[in-house]
């Protein structure tokens, strides 16, 4: 039976959007990890921007082990923590910005070492756009106010062009983070896959043992969708088949067809809205059942960013959904 945990970005995600610079409200990282264990989560991934508001990475080896004995109690563990560097506008730790780059190593590295001092197995992150630059910032300006705003680059697995220069840079800076990983038994899963042959021949050239790749189900459901306007059914299972072992976390999402996108009245172009596993379109029998086949032994990590259902909701439902699927797909 698979253990199921829940990514605290909907807790992090409030109507108003992320929670702004510090701790706040009942949304904190506390507040969640509490809910989650309530709830009856095997586990929790905990997202970046709580990370970065509970200034978690900045933490000491004492701090630490005081508060993963004070998780542990709670009866819930970090099975995971999200590197995404989208609370850090501009920061890439692959870019060919000096700054930008600077940035993103040390955030993404400090990230490793929390979950290194936290015996937490997976570090996951999208691998950024090299063209990322850092922000020019008036003096004192702190990075903080600016998060969120402005270009992120073409993220989430979109068909991107890079040069060979560019390629050769994510390779030798990805293979850093890897490889920092590895020495200190972390496992770096980067959430992209598409196209497949790209990112497999991407972590070939990487050419290290803790390269790993973090599947987001939804996300290839929906790329099916909006590159071809068909689900070509079995795409989820064939994505699996197709990483095999290189699968080390997945996230849960599910998606529904929608006929528009409100506000707007007219019809866009083949819009889909984000629903809980199990409520949407997506096939998590199948997937599970592929995930079986290749012998998967992580978890099933739901991620959620309805900011107009209560996180407590989404979560809850999400589990409930989660563990029939898992049971029907498991017999
Ligand atoms: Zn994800």
């Amino acid at each position: 039976m698979y253990k199921v945990s829940f990514q605290t970005n909907c807790y992090a995600w409030v109507p108003k959007g992320y929670t702004g610079l510090y701790p706040g409200g009942e949304n904190t990282l506390d507040y969640s990890l509490r809910s989650l264990a309530k709830i009856g989560y095997d586990g929790v991934e905990v997202d970046c921007v709580h990370i970065l508001d509970t200034r978690l990475w900045m933490t000491s080896k004492e701090q630490r082990s005081l508060l993963k004995k004070a998780i542990a109690d709670l009866g819930i563990e970090v099975e995971a923590l999200s590197a995404h560097e989208w609370p850090l506008p501009y920061a890439s730790f692959t870019s060919v910005d000096e700054e930008s780059s600077k940035l993103g190593m040390e955030w993404t590295k400090g990230i490793i070492d929390l979950a290194s001092d936290f015996g937490t197995r997976i570090v996951t992150t999208h691998v950024p756009n090299p063209q990322i630059r850092a922000l020019k910032l008036l003096p004192g300006m702190p990075r903080g106010f600016l998060r969120g705003i402005g270009e992120r680059g073409p993220i989430f697995g979109k068909p991107r062009v890079y040069t060979e220069e560019e390629r050769g840079l994510m390779i030798q800076r990805v293979g850093e983070c890897a490889d920092y990983s590895k020495d200190r038994d972390v496992i770096f899963a980067i959430e992209e896959y598409s196209p497949v042959n790209f990112w497999k021949d991407f972590i070939k050239a990487v050419g290290s043992s803790a390269l790993k790749i973090n599947l987001h189900v939804g996300r290839v459901w929906t790329e099916t969708y909006a590159t071809k306007g068909v689900i070509e059914e079995p795409s989820l299972p064939e994505a699996v088949r197709e990483f095999g072992s290189l699968i080390v976390h997945t996230h849960c999402m599910d998606y529904r067809i929608v006929s528009s996108m409100p506000p707007f009245t007219g019809q866009t172009t083949r819009p889909t809205i984000e629903v809980i596993p199990g409520a949407g379109e997506c096939d998590y029998i199948a997937f599970i059942k592929a995930l079986k086949e290749i012998g998967y032994e992580g978890y099933l990590t739901v991620e959620c960013h309805r900011s107009d259902i209560p996180p407590e909701i989404q979560a809850s439902q999400a589990l409930q959904n989660m563990r029939r699927m898992i049971s029907q797909a498991t017999i």
